[in-house]
């Protein structure tokens, strides 16, 4: 493993292909994310997905053992619920093209959430993964954008990763309202570097004192890398190793790693600071 002088301390972990991958967990996650916290790392779970809420999250990881509270939980929707918020996007009605999750955290904040126009202008189209996408939710989207509402995904995810295969994902529907409505969004989860920002900021950690945790390349590693963050790319899910020579070096993560379970061996082994002062656990 390559030496590097890196004082992390906080780590952000994606789920999907990280965590679990459909309804099995990737063994060494409950153990991992016991030693993280053991060893005071601060510890953030962020999904790209948006049909959940961030409770959800807290119940879903209980269940693979892992105790996490709401606050180190980061989905697009939260995110994309936070950029309402803290840009002074309040009072606003959404015509929200996504899932339940992604409606009940833009209400959490006070987002008027609508499905269809009315009377009363929408001021932004959002939209992210929805399984019950109708050409119908398509032409409310583009009609709504062409009549001056700003668009906003929250990911670009083209693929979600399920069992044993992909289905289509958030990216497949915003792709679709973009082209209709012949607008480009502006993104607010992986890869943009604002995640990186938020959680560091969160975490009141400067960014080279963070470790972002994932298995895709354009997504995962790309957002650490924009967001100045310490990069690791785990091969349980999306991404192979094969792909990583091929990237300009901007683009490629710090380390690469068989699975979540070597994590505590990587921080272990990092030269300075806290990570790897109490190296057992394992
Ligand atoms: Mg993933």
């Amino acid at each position: 493993m390559e030496k590097r002088n890196a004082d992390i301390k906080a780590v952000i972990l994606d789920l999907d292909g990280v965590i679990y991958r459909g309804q099995t967990a990737i063994p060494g996650a409950r153990e991992t994310a016991a030693w993280l916290t053991q060893n005071s790392y601060q510890v953030y779970y962020f999904t790209n997905n948006s049909t959940k809420t961030r409770e959800s999250y807290v119940e879903l990881l209980a269940g693979y053992g892992i105790a996490a509270d709401v606050e180190h939980i980061v989905t697009s929707a939260s995110l994309t619920a936070h950029h309402f918020s803290e840009n002074g996007l309040l009072p606003a009605t959404a015509l929200v093209v996504g899932e339940g999750g992604l409606a009940e955290e833009l209400r959490g904040i006070g987002v008027r959430v609508v499905r269809q126009r009315g009377k009363r202008p929408i001021d932004f189209v959002v939209v992210g993964m929805d399984r019950k996408f109708t050409y119908r939710k398509l032409h409310e989207a583009q009609q709504a954008i062409r009549s001056g509402a700003k668009f906003i995904a929250t990911n670009l995810d083209a693929t979600y990763p399920v069992e044993d295969n992909v289905i289509p994902g958030g990216g497949s529907i915003v792709v679709a309202v973009a082209t209709a409505a012949q607008q480009e969004p502006l993104l607010i989860g992986k890869p943009s570097a604002r995640a990186g920002e938020l959680i560091t900021h969160h975490a009141g950690v400067a960014p080279n004192q963070a470790l972002m945790v994932g298995d895709r390349l354009e997504t995962d590693i790309e957002m650490g890398r924009r967001a100045g963050l310490w990069t690791c790319l785990v091969l349980s899910g999306i991404s192979r190793a094969e792909e990583v020579p091929a990237l300009p070096e901007e683009h490629r993560p710090h380390w690469i790693v068989e699975g979540i379970g070597q994590l505590p061996e990587l921080l272990a082994s990092l030269p300075s600071g806290e990570a790897g002062k109490d190296g057992g656990g394992l």
